[in-house]
């Protein structure tokens, strides 16, 4: 079933392509979860008969092809025929498309799709995206380095210095198991940060909820300013508890597909920090939604990127530059050719200035993609 979605503008879609994409890291992320030596995204192209095309990002870590699939076989079929600037009655249509809870790659393929469109509306209208948004008029929005790397204590210390020499004034560091080795390095960094820069830590599910609260203590004692992911995403009652118990506030919801899933630690203001990934959150749209609901419980705003590539950064600035309640938005600061290739941009370390990153001025996404890269980059 879909609305009635004409609202008289004389252009339409005509393709929709998801392009798989999958590279290996120049520079190997670890968490408590792991060593990632290798990611995937898809990309997605919405093509109109006025020879506007809109770009989109999915969050597709594992089997890109699958979600190209999903994205071509369910969405694309809804979709062709139709005036792309009636963005929301498109999200209502895909999200009846794909039936059952909320969650995983369905929502990561609608992120895609939606991204795209508002790319398209914002070169229709010639405008930026925070623009279209009714936006705060930033030129530039504040970034924190992502991540300090765990390992052992020499080589987190070389990790700090890294972010230190790029002039990051908001670092992140990515803690794990055994507790009382992160809580050493969580003392140790902090003094060899010195007290001027801002510090966090994200723990990627580690703990379970004894386990957090020892480590929440080193966190408050070295005054670091968030403690992210602690426990799995699914344990609500725990991060309750944990609230109850730690003096550092609570950040979480890359996890987080919709507004519905973070809509009860929001309300009742566990979390201080919601951090929803625009590539896998529904896109601008359901990002955007679920940004103003944190705003209007005093929530802040600080969009994830991850691993993502350079139209999730992008589309995260744009959302950055238009939400009154932005924190800092995650700066991934290894060369990755998502980002440099895709673009040819710099890699966003080197972009931003003492933790700032800029504004794209251009219509849409204001990016220009290199489709060279994207077919060098694209999973056979
Ligand atoms: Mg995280």
């Amino acid at each position: 079933m879909s609305e009635s979605a004409d609202s008289g503008a004389d252009i339409r879609i005509s393709d929709i392509i998801a392009h798989p994409l999958t590279q290996e890291l120049p520079r190997p992320t670890v968490t408590s979860w792991g060593k990632y030596t290798e990611v995937s995204i898809v990309l997605v192209e919405v093509r109109t008969d006025a020879g506007i095309t809109g770009v989109g990002e999915a969050l597709a870590r594992f089997s890109p092809k699958a979600y190209a699939d999903l994205i071509e076989t369910s969405l694309k079929p809804r979709l062709i025929g139709q005036d792309p600037t009636a963005i929301t009655a498109h999200w209502n249509t895909m999200r009846r498309a794909l039936s059952g809870r909320a969650g995983g790659m369905l929502f990561e393929a609608i992120s895609g799709v939606d991204i795209a469109l508002w790319d398209i509306l914002g070169k229709v209208a010639n405008m930026p995206i925070h623009r279209l948004l009714g936006g705060m008029g930033r030129t530039e929005v504040p970034c924190y380095a992502a991540s300090v790397n765990w390992g052992d204590d020499d080589f987190m210390d070389r990790e700090l210095d890294r972010y230190l020499e790029k002039g990051f004034p908001r670092i992140k560091v990515k803690i794990a198991n055994p507790v009382k080795d992160a809580c050493r390095r969580i003392k140790r960094l902090r003094r060899r940060a010195g007290d001027d820069i801002d510090l966090c830590v994200d723990a990627n599910w580690a703990y379970t909820l004894e386990e957090a609260v020892e480590v929440g203590r080193a966190l408050t004692d070295n005054r670091y300013f968030w403690f992210e992911e602690p426990l799995r995403p699914e344990d609500e009652t725990g991060y309750e508890e944990l609230h109850r118990r730690c003096g550092t506030p609570l950040a979480a919801g890359e996890s987080n597909y919709t507004l519905d899933q973070a809509m009860r630690l929001v309300s009742n203001r566990t979390l201080s920090y919601l951090q929803p990934d625009v590539a896998r959150s529904g896109g601008i749209s359901e990002t955007r939604r679920m940004a103003e609901f944190a705003a209007a419980h005093d929530v802040q705003y600080a969009p994830h990127i991850g691993m993502s590539g350079i139209i999730c950064e992008t589309a995260s600035v744009h959302l950055a530059a238009a939400m009154r309640n932005v924190k800092a938005m995650e700066c991934e600061t290894d060369e990755s050719p998502f980002k440099t290739w895709i673009t040819g941009q710099a890699p966003g370390a080197d972009r931003q200035k003492n933790g700032m990153l800029p504004v794209p001025t251009g219509p849409g996404l204001g990016i220009e993609v290199d489709w060279d890269a994207v077919r060098r980059l694209r999973v056979q």
